[in-house]
């Protein structure tokens, strides 16, 4: 038993993200701070939904993935707890969501004026395939055009500036604008 120890207690941060979901008496996977029904997402799955998108729409794919995202990032932030969430909190929580969700790291901050800067270490979103252009994780864009829309009550746009499916980046970054604001 010993031995394991230090192996269990390695495994400790794992172990409380899978504490994080469970069953209820129909079967339903659901996530156990706001005991909504979540599905889990394979990320390979997740590219060759992408592929399927860009076989057919092509640069529109990229715009699909950023609306996508938009809608989650919007629904996301009305499913926060409204009572005692200052604004911070709530950009707080967008990040804790994203590593939770396995999207990635997310670190974001937030300037006076509303406007923010974010990156994303490991990426889940990124993408390799030629020809769809330096960066590639619209759907992250997405949730944080929609998230930051949500919380500060304007609309947000976001850009990708950086990504790591382009071999220079290691982290994804990006700008979160108000559209007066461009
Ligand atoms: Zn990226």
């Amino acid at each position: 038993l010993e031995e394991d120890l230090p192996k269990m207690a390695s495994m400790k941060n794992e172990s409380a993200d899978l504490g994080l979901l469970h069953r209820d008496e129909k079967g339903e996977l659901r996530d156990s701070f706001s005991n909504r029904r979540v599905i889990i997402f394979s990320c390979s799955a997740y590219r060759a939904m992408c592929d399927s998108l860009y076989d057919q729409f092509q640069s529109g794919a990229g715009v699909i993935l950023y609306r996508m995202g938009e809608g989650y990032g919007r629904k996301l932030v009305k499913g926060m707890p409204e009572l005692g969430l200052s604004k911070e909190d709530m950009v707080d929580a967008l990040s804790k969501l994203s590593y939770v969700a396995g999207w990635g790291k997310l670190t974001i901050k937030v300037s006076e004026d509303g406007s923010s800067d974010a990156v994303l270490e490991e990426s889940a979103f990124t993408l390799r395939r030629e020809g769809i252009g330096e960066t590639t994780c619209y759907f992250m864009s997405g949730v944080l055009a929609g998230g930051a829309s949500e919380i500060f009550g304007t609309v947000y746009k976001t850009q990708e500036m950086k990504c790591a499916s382009r071999g220079e980046s290691k982290v994804c970054r990006f700008t979160v604008r108000t559209k007066k604001s461009e």
